[in-house]
């Protein structure tokens, strides 16, 4: 939205005269003496995007902006999520979440990485909580922090189905669950809930069992690594059929051998007649990648890539024959509704200018946009993180 105000008397507070102020997208663009209709190009920067595909900036919800893992000792701590990172992928918005480790990995630490990562540039919210019950926050409750904190949308990763998580009960989960309904209800915020699902036998039965046992609606929840393996797929399909969320991880194929493509799950789940509004992708990057043999012993770790969100919508594109309209809502316009960021995941007037370029031939990415600011242009990195 350009306005132009004319001949106002302004003092700023010094004194400046008679003078016109340009207000571009709710901030001034340039004071001058005579600001004409004709004169409006000189401020106007102008991009042919011919040749160019633009959608919108991808929302990454699930990155362990802080780094996780841990599993194989110490060494084995990944490192933070660079701004860079994003950028190669795509992603203008992200959503923290800590993980398995979630004593030397902290509440605080997370939102300071996150309001780093929006100073930097694009937009980072995070999540209240780690694996394990009872969930560590930064208030004192889930509900609490995110009502109270601008940044915290939601609560997650809550583990469940896996030697790792804290073997909550279908109680706990309910509780959590409930807090972060009524924090979400009282912010405007989603207040969704994302349950890590490991490899465990009951998949997502205990999820289940507190949906057909409670008055909590079956969206509260984000069920996310559902492309783990067959059995975790089938058993999504059938939980997205009762209309509940699934989201894919596109790291996770690095991971173990028996995992799935995200790209090649949305195919069969779309065969299968699971609404495309009920799937996500999310990257789960700078995750650990954990291969456990089958005593529970760690035989391999590498870090997920939050690029891997790009790779696998240009997969599902591609390779899968899924329209771009429809693959692009797994990162874009069913996040943002999903986790309630109106200003995100639509090319529209009045939302955030979050955009990115892609070549029309090879579908690569030219360029990306953050909040009406060039990020990358003309594949060259225009911007890079503080200690980049
Ligand atoms: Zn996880």
């Amino acid at each position: 939205m350009i306005k132009l105000i004319k001949n106002g008397e302004i003092y700023a507070p010094e004194f400046l005269g008679e003078k016109d102020i340009l207000v571009v997208d709710g901030r001034i663009g340039a004071i001058s003496d005579n600001i004409s209709m004709d004169e409006i190009e000189d401020y106007v920067e102008v991009f042919d995007a011919t040749g160019l595909t633009i959608v919108p900036g991808l929302i990454d919800g699930h990155v362990h902006i802080t780094g996780g893992g841990g599993e194989g000792s110490f060494k084995t701590r990944t490192p933070e999520l660079l701004l860079s990172d994003c950028l190669i992928g795509g992603i203008t918005t992200v959503v923290g979440v800590i993980g398995t480790d979630g004593t030397t990995r902290t509440m605080t630490n997370l939102l300071a990485k996150a309001k780093a990562l929006t100073e930097e540039g694009i937009t980072c919210y995070c999540k209240s909580g780690n694996y394990h019950v009872p969930v560590k926050t930064l208030t004192g409750s889930v509900e609490s922090d995110i009502l109270l904190i601008n940044e915290i949308i939601g609560a997650g990763e809550i583990a469940i189905a896996d030697h790792r998580s804290s073997q909550p009960t279908k109680e706990e989960i309910a509780r959590i669950a409930s807090e972060a309904r009524i924090g979400g209800i009282l912010s405007g915020k989603g207040g969704v809930v994302t349950i890590h699902v490991g490899n465990g036998r009951s998949k997502l039965s205990l999820l289940e069992d507190v949906i057909d046992t409670t008055d909590l609606p079956i969206k509260q929840f984000l069920p996310t690594h559902i492309n783990r393996n067959h059995e975790l797929l089938k058993a999504g399909i059938n939980y997205a059929k009762r209309g509940g969320l699934v989201d894919l991880t596109t790291s996770s194929v690095a991971g173990e051998e028996n995992e799935l493509s995200s790209s090649k799950c949305l195919s069969t789940m779309l065969k299968e007649g699971v609404p495309i509004e009920q799937i996500m992708f999310t990257s789960d990057g700078q995750g650990s990648l954990p291969r456990f043999d089958e005593r529970g012993e760690l035989v391999g770790l590498e870090v997920g890539k939050v690029v891997s969100l790009f790779h696998e919508i240009r997969l599902a594109y591609k390779r899968e024959g899924i329209s771009l309209e429809e693959v692009l809502k797994v990162a874009t316009s069913n996040p943002a509704d999903i986790l309630k960021l109106p200003q995100k995941g639509r090319v529209s007037v009045e939302k955030d200018a979050d955009l990115l370029f892609l070549n029309k031939k090879k579908f690569e990415i030219e360029g990306v946009m953050a909040k009406g600011k060039w990020m990358i242009k003309n594949k060259e990195i225009l911007k890079r993180g503080t200690f980049e």
